[in-house]
């Protein structure tokens, strides 16, 4: 049978089916499901996504072939449902033309709408609506669509200006008007023919007239548009793969712009921002979709309430408000209940915050669009808990509904509320998006990259954003707007990207020209310190101080839930008390990792450790050591002290030890006044210290083998601290950790080291404590003879920086030479510094789990590298049997939650 490449869907009942996303696309799906719900939609056809492939690895001219029989036929059953007829003069069908991946990807691909008009078709809409000026508007977007989207008239560069943009602009200028809406229908006549003209002055082609060429070049447009340049950068930022392609959805058109009788809406059944139950959204009369994510009219709200609320924030008189903006409840009641309706039936029958777009014409409700919102960490976790509650969903489904890495937005920090209380904000916007941001003001997407590529933070300033300024909104702390609503592409972006964003501000005016923006007659130039408040809307003047953000019950019971079903547990890489603390509030079962090497920079420290280094013989470094020890006990005290009766990871000296000595003349010359000795001598020892590869060299357990006096001061330090807060009643539970094995019998040199230094202070205090000795598994080697090394060792920790940088060979400290062209070109599809290389590295990793528990059945084996807190990689650590994921505090919970999506997913 040949493949099915079209759906369709209509009047009640479709092909398609929501549980086909990866075939229909998001969109395709659930407008098939609506249909099949009873939510009047347009009748249309849906192009699979895997059409688009086909498409970019077949071309052009085989798809239209391998389509046009479907196609054809999916055309018909639209012109039976609407009782019009494609490229008929006199009742024309008209269709919209978009794009849907299978997740959703806001304004990154094209859309065509009013397909199918020409200069005969026009009149016949004309006629038929009895509404001349709506057909000639109608016709002037879509020539104007048609020419940006699928004939190349849009500018490439923010130089170059839209010419359809310049002949409108012109043209208002001439007549002495404002807005679009004024142009009157002679002017719209006018500004077809001359776009037209444009259009065969820049392609050398007249526009397109027959509607069968306009279709196919649109559809042909939209899988292009799954390879422009802002669809990969999104899809790269997400990690959604090439592969997945975009489905093409042929709709036919109902109208907002029909008059007063008409409008269109985008809305939300709870709050995205803060995951409110309370349906919101904003809608414009007279208008099409396109004209309320534009920001170019101020969107009403859709409920009274809600209008009553934006008012409220905005500063605006109740009066004004519902003279000048009412909501779609006061002006078209029957509507907004059938609305109401519908958005309470698709979130029942989905089960989740839907986002909609709908289109009111001529007094008729039609819905575009149902998806699963997008929404910000904070409402993400409160409506899956209250759906929990509500008994929408169960405990698995909150699980699989919070996606770890957006916890890390509720983890960002908020305004000092000192700091704040002495700010007063110079205006206030709406909260598009919540969480503080301070910073530099510019007022381009590529300026914010640069100042932010420079070390700076920065408050992107646009008038409105576009895709186009994705790179620059990612790079910016922060997005303040002057147009635009709470739906707008800004608001919505910024939610996504989990950023601080304040939109539409109050006499905010920005000049792009002089660079510089006026509140209220304030001057602000590029440069200044702005500071935003996405979660009230309120903008100040300078830099305020941010604290660390408070974390609210729904988190708390969603972390109980996530330890209900994880199997592993969380650890922390923490080497100070405070980290230890920040950690344990976060959940961590302990310590997975302690760096001994960060304490000997501390001002105590570090002038015994360079004596130590420097010193020419054992005697010499004893007796550093001894000044070491009680120093370094202290450390062991409130670390231990942090974590009583959880497990704490010590791990010995690792880094090689001129990483510990000034290598400048002028540090040199300090350390030797210091140390009252020659700067020659300093000089001349440090210069003895270097090595060709010092991640290869003299570092990790060859140290504590080289110098056994070493390993004897930290294990002494280590028992004596867990033996004297014994006797506080503080249970401390050490195990020591031996970095970068790769023989067995370098680990049980330092093991024996080890044994006989906590027997002999166990004797002296005739004390002893629970501990372990274990060792890091950083080096291939390890990981290949692990039964050996098991067999030695109560413990395995992975190190997975090392051993990734060890497995591939490169250097973990210059691999940003090369990385950023191997990402572009492909050839690594991630960095494996940060997502573990699972068929690599990670198979090391397995191999040396089963190797070593084959010898050890209750060997205990953790990750500590970076990937310990990177959901995919925590979900590998699952998989592959390991008893916990360490890192650093701040990912405690979302290596919490990954956890448990790894176990319910089984
Ligand atoms: C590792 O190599 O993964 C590790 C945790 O050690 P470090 O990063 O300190 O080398
Ligand atoms: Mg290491």
């Amino acid at each position: 049978m040949e493949k099915k490449r079209v759906y369709t869907f209509g009047n009640g009942a479709a092909e398609g089916r929501a549980d086909m996303k990866n075939l229909l696309g998001g969109k395709g799906a659930n407008l098939a499901e609506m249909n099949l719900i009873g939510v009047p939609v347009p009748p249309g056809f849906t192009i699979t996504t895997e059409v688009c492939t086909e498409y970019n690895e077949l071309g052009r001219d085989y798809v239209i072939n391998v389509l046009k029989g479907e196609v054809e036929d999916a055309i018909i059953q639209i012109e039976k449902l609407t009782g019009t007829k494609f490229g008929d003069k006199d009742n024309p069908l008209l269709v919209s033309v978009r794009s849907g991946a299978r997740v959703s990807m806001p304004g990154m691909m094209d859309t065509v709408l009013n397909l199918g008009l020409n200069d005969d078709a026009v009149e016949g809409i004309a006629k038929k609506s009895g509404n001349e000026r709506f057909a000639w508007d109608s016709y002037r977007r879509f020539v104007q669509m048609y020419g940006d989207v699928v004939l190349g008239m849009k500018p490439h560069s923010k130089e170059d200006i839209d010419p359809f943009e310049e002949i409108m602009e012109e043209m208002k200028a001439s007549k002495g008007i404002e807005l679009d809406t004024e142009f009157t229908t002679d002017d719209l006549k006018q500004l077809v023919k001359l776009f037209k003209a444009a259009v065969k002055e820049k392609t050398g082609k007249e526009f397109p007239v027959s509607p069968w060429d306009q279709l196919w070049g649109s559809v042909c447009a939209v899988f292009d548009s799954w390879m422009n340049e802002r669809a990969i950068l999104y899809r790269k930022m997400n990690n959604f793969p090439e592969e997945w392609g975009t489905a093409v959805n042929v709709q036919a058109m109902v109208y907002g712009n029909m008059g007063k009788t008409s409008g269109t809406g985008v809305a939300f059944t709870r709050d995205a921002a803060t995951g409110e139950n309370i349906f919101n959204g904003e809608y414009l009369i007279d208008a099409q979709g396109e004209d309320v994510v534009s920001g170019v009219r101020t969107p009403q709200q859709i409920t009274t309430e809600g209008s009553r609320r934006w008012a409220k924030l905005q500063g605006i008189s109740e009066e004004e408000r519902s003279a000048k903006y009412p909501s779609l409840e006061e002006v078209m009641p029957e509507c907004a209940a059938e609305l109401i309706a519908v958005q309470q039936k698709l979130e029942d029958y989905f089960k989740d915050m839907q986002d909609l777009e709908f289109t009111i014409q001529d007094g008729k409700l039609w819905l575009l669009q149902t998806r699963s919102g997008k929404r910000t960490g904070a409402a993400m976790i409160k409506i899956a808990i209250d759906m929990l509650h509500e008994g929408y969903i169960d405990e698995k489904t909150v699980l699989k509904r919070c996606d770890p890495e957006k916890l890390d937005e509720l983890l960002h920090p908020v305004f000092d509320k000192n700091a704040l209380a002495k700010a007063k904000p110079i205006t206030h916007g709406l909260p598009a998006s919540p969480g503080a941001a301070a910073g530099q003001v510019v007022f381009h997407a590529d300026e914010a990259e640069e100042w932010s590529k420079e070390g700076k933070q920065v408050i992107l300033c646009r008038i409105e954003t576009s895709p186009e300024d994705l790179r620059g909104m990612n790079s910016a702390q922060g997005i303040l707007t002057s147009r635009g609503g709470m739906t707008s592409h800004a608001a919505v972006v910024a939610r996504g990207m989990g950023k601080c964003c304040v939109s539409a501000a109050n006499n905010l005016i920005i000049d792009y020209k002089t660079r510089s923006l006026s509140i209220n007659g304030k001057e602000i130039k590029e440069g200044d310190w702005l500071s935003l408040d996405g979660s009230t809307g309120y903008v100040y003047e300078g830099k305020i101080a941010t604290q660390d953000a408070d974390l609210d019950e729904n988190f708390d019971e969603l972390m109980s839930i996530a330890e209900k079903y994880a199997r592993m547990d969380v650890r922390t890489n923490a080497d100070t008390p405070k980290d230890a603390a920040v950690a344990r509030k976060f959940g961590a079962k302990g310590i997975g990792l302690c760096r001994t090497e960060h304490m000997f920079f501390e001002e105590d420290k570090i002038v015994p450790m360079r004596e130590m280094i420097l010193s020419k013989d054992e005697e010499g470094r004893r007796k550093a050591l001894e000044k070491l020890l009680p120093l370094q006990k202290k450390d062991f005290l409130g670390i231990f002290r942090a974590m009583d009766g959880l497990p704490v990871t010590v791990r010995l000296l690792d880094p090689p030890l001129h990483e510990f000595v000034p290598h400048d003349e002028k540090g040199q010359m300090e350390m030797a006044k210091v140390m009252g000795i020659s700067y020659k001598d300093i000089h001349d020892r440090v210069e003895g210290l270097m090595e060709a590869n010092p991640m290869l060299g003299l570092r990790g357990c060859r140290l504590g083998n080289l110098y056994p006096e070493i390993t004897e001061m930290q294990t002494r330090a280590i028992i004596e601290a867990a033996i004297e807060l014994k006797k506080e009643g503080i249970t401390a539970i050490p195990e020591i950790m031996v970095p970068l094995t790769g023989i067995v019998h370098e680990f049980k040199a330092q093991k024996d080291i080890i044994e006989s230094t906590i027997h002999e202070v166990f004797a002296e205090n005739n004390e002893s404590v629970e501990y372990k000795i274990g060792t890091m598994i950083e080096i291939p080697r390890a990981a290949i003879t692990a039964h050996k090394i098991a067999a030695e060792a109560d413990f395995f920790s992975f190190g997975t920086n090392d051993l990734t940088q060890l497995t591939f060979g490169y250097s973990r400290d210059d691999v940003a030479k090369f990385l950023p062209m191997y990402l572009d070109k492909g050839i690594l599809k991630q960095d494996p510094f940060a997502v573990l290389d699972q068929n690599g590295v990670g198979q090391l990793v397995r191999m040396a789990v089963q190797k070593g528990r084959e010898v050890k059945t209750t060997l205990k084996c953790g990750i500590c590298g970076e990937h310990g807190g990177e959901p995919s990689s925590v979900k590998f650590c699952h998989t592959v049997g390991l008893n916990y994921v360490s890192c650093s505090p701040f990912r405690v919970p979302i290596a919490r939650l990954a956890a448990a999506q790894a176990a319910i997913e089984g």
